[in-house]
């Protein structure tokens, strides 16, 4: 009962302080909802500032950088910054044994020198409009599932046809609220990014997995890139004489310094969040999946470790992978954590309750929505089994092993409707032979597949694995049945596979199938789609209509106040302060981190602490240049409370005259779950000090050209 109660008054908490805080807003909705309350906070400029169709505004310098990164364009020759864990990808790509440039860090000292990265993509928003409308004209929740699904689709590709006809954007349409608005955001794409600069990763990522999620933080995590452009200063593929990129926008930077209690704005890109999922949702997260994905990965995690200490090639080969699998491992965790301090199930049954009595009081609701709960209860029920298997099959089989990551992509050869499509899929897989193999181990790969394997068929649902998997039960995970398995496969050898795509016919499609490898893989494939994704879809679908349902009612038992919209990786803004808080009794985080705490945390024996000697050195000789706060020390990190999410990583922070004072990059550990419950006394967004940014860039790299070509506010 006291647990009830407690989780009543949190909600209420919550509910209160709902709009303080909480929040990733709509740019093009600011001067209605929030302009206002940012002013009355500190923001001196106007919503045209941040956001606007007619002149050069704030947003055209933010970027989507890659498919779940932001960035933020800091000179007039389209030089970027974003986080060094967002481009880790492509310094680990350029990193070689000879090149350690993941060790070393990288700085190109001139353009010529600027490394290209094919595949990376930088998308600036041209305009965002609401297209819901248009898009639910001819839906209804008379129609069935299929039907009502079907009509949005079709008329999402048709208005994002005509919207972008006759130009060279790209246009994409995204649900809001659950399905219940849609917006079209039209952005222009450009593909000739190059890497100007990363600190090493003792840097970058300095504290490691330990301090990941954590304030307090001492991370210097951010690398450079530049947007290239054709002479036309229009998108253009990689060429030699593409120049830089006159950016209708960059952001100054501000040297002056923070203090607690500024007004902070974080602009970017944040990827997903679930605040109005019910309270069986939160159930099925924090005490199915979550743990579940956690186990699997701490087996997958620990082999990549231990190999990674053996050599420095592996270390290489290995570390981009370790770092995406870690970095959600440890938020699950947080988030596991976190749900179950705020009773978080007992909180959303609390508002279910609420929300049945307003159903209650008005024949027109009851109509409408008398049966969300218990269909939620329905689907959610039929849903457990499935979302367990889907997880397992994700973990350990989609992107569990490198082995099995290739087997699928042979696939699209065996199912090519023409010769056609299949040049084309085979041109794909031999571009994508040269990266695989230049991160592949073959006993790294055979430890995580057998210890995966063992635990896909020990912990799956029998139902949904192959009779024939099941006989092989015994021999999985034996040493020898892995060593056969590969030896025999030609997928762990290059040559072999070029050979094969060299002359693909009829006869090499027998051979493939006949591999053990892509065999197995295939088998266990073909039972996941026919027994667990047909079905884990069609709920799935069911859940989502009924959740839209739901969100409607909030919104109309919420129709007087400002609601958000769930993140959904596109342009948002959230504002707040520059603020500390007060993690746990008796202790209190103030909300600035300097070099001294670098060299405090400072330990040749831990990898993750081993602070650059170089940097040492500059910390002794206090060789800080401007960049110091009002005691002299170089600020680090600062936090802040501001709402964000993943895909936040690399937004620029500004002040309130607009100009840049942080890249945001984290939260604190003990508001990892407010992508489904926010708690304003324990969520902070952690973002890097510019000014720690510009130290490594002028005094530790001696690469301070780049500066003059940035505007720096004094
Ligand atoms: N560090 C986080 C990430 O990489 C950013 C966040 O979720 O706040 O996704």
């Amino acid at each position: 009962m006291l647990r009830q109660i407690l989780a009543i008054l949190v909600f209420t908490a919550v509910s209160t302080c709902l709009f303080a805080k909480e929040g990733m807003w709509i740019p093009s909705l600011l001067q209605k909802y929030n302009i206002e309350e940012m002013a009355q906070m500190g923001f001196k400029l106007s919503a045209e500032d941040v956001y606007s169709v007619n002149h050069a505004s704030m947003k055209d310098a933010v970027v989507l950088f890659g498919n779940g990164c932001t960035g933020g364009v800091i000179s007039g020759d389209g030089l970027l910054i974003t986080n060094h864990h967002c481009g880790f990808g492509q310094i680990q790509e350029h990193s070689s044994v000879e090149h350690d440039y993941l060790t070393n860090g990288f700085w190109a000292m001139n353009k010529s020198k600027e490394l290209t990265n094919p595949g990376l993509t930088v998308q600036i928003l041209v305009k965002m409009e609401d297209v819901s409308d248009k898009i639910l004209r001819n839906v209804s929740d008379k129609m069935d599932k299929v039907a009502q699904l079907d009509s949005i689709q079709k008329n999402i590709e048709k208005i994002k046809k005509d919207y972008i006809k006759g130009t060279a954007y790209s246009a994409d349409i995204k649900p809001l609220f659950n399905g219940n608005q849609y917006f079209i955001y039209i952005y222009e794409v450009f593909k000739d990014i190059r890497l100007v600069g990363a600190p090493p990763i003792s840097i970058g990522k300095f504290g490691g997995d330990t301090d990941n999620w954590v304030w307090p933080r001492h991370t210097g995590d951010f690398s450079l890139f530049r947007i290239y452009a054709g002479k036309d200063n229009k998108p253009a593929a990689y060429s030699s004489e593409n120049v830089p990129y006159k950016p209708k926008k960059f952001f100054p930077i501000n040297l002056k310094g923070l203090k607690e209690g500024d007004f902070t704005m974080v602009f970017g890109y944040p990827g997903t969040t679930q605040r109005y999922i019910p309270s069986r949702a939160v159930d099925l997260i924090m005490n199915q999946s979550d743990p579940a994905k956690v186990a699997i990965r701490t087996v997958k995690l620990n082999i990549w470790s231990e190999r990674m200490k053996t050599s420095p090639k592996i270390r290489i080969q290995y570390a981009d992978k370790y770092v995406s699998a870690s970095n959600s491992w440890k938020k699950w965790q947080g988030e596991v954590k976190g749900l179950q301090r705020l009773d978080a199930v007992n909180m959303k049954k609390a508002s279910e309750a609420e929300f049945k009595k307003w159903v209650a009081t008005d024949p027109e609701r009851i109509q409408k929505y008398a049966t969300v709960l218990a269909d939620f209860e329905k689907y959610y029920t039929e849903y457990l089994p499935y979302q367990a298997a889907n997880d397992y099959y994700t973990e350990c089989i989609q992107r569990g092993s490198d082995i099995f990551t290739l087997a699928a992509r042979f696939e699209p050869l065996e199912t090519a409707k023409n010769d056609e499509q299949l040049k084309t899929e085979i041109g794909k897989l031999r571009e994508y032979l040269a990266s695989y193999f230049k991160d592949y181990d073959q006993t790294t790969d055979e430890q995580v597949w057998s210890a995966l394997m063992k635990i896909y068929v020990t912990k799956i649902d029998r139902k949904f694995i192959p009779e024939k998997l099941i006989k092989l039960i015994p021999d999985i995970g034996t040493s020898n049945f892995v060593t056969k398995t590969y030896k025999k496969s030609i997928l762990t050898d290059r040559l072999k596979i070029t050979k094969l795509l060299d002359n693909f016919n009829q006869k090499s499609i027998k051979q493939l199938q006949k591999d053990p490898v892509y065999a197995l893989f295939k088998m266990i494939r073909q039972e996941y789609l026919a027994k667990v994704d047909q079905n884990y879809k069609s709920i799935t679908d069911n859940i989502r209509l009924v959740q839209k349902k739901y969100t409607a009612a909030i919104m109309e038992m919420n129709a007087r106040k400002r609601l958000m919209a769930d993140a959904n990786l596109t342009l948002r803004i959230a504002y707040g302060r520059i603020e500390g808080y007060k993690p746990a009794d008796a202790v209190t985080y103030t909300s600035f981190t300097t070099l001294k705490g670098i060299i405090e945390k400072d330990n040749p024996e831990i990898y993750d602490y081993n602070v650059p000697e170089s940097l040492r050195k500059l910390y002794v000789t206090r060789n800080f240049g401007p960049y110091v706060n009002e005691s002299g020390e170089v600020p680090v990190a600062f936090c802040a409370s501001n709402h964000t999410t993943g895909g936040n990583s690399g937004s620029p922070v500004v002040n309130a005259q607009g100009e840049l004072i942080g890249l945001n990059f984290d939260r604190s550990w003990e508001g990892t779950m407010s992508d489904i419950v926010y708690d304003p006394d324990q969520c902070r967004n952690i973002a890097l000090d510019m000014r720690y940014a510009l130290f490594i860039i002028d005094k530790f790299a001696g690469a301070g050209y780049l500066l003059k070509e940035m505007e720096l506010v004094r």
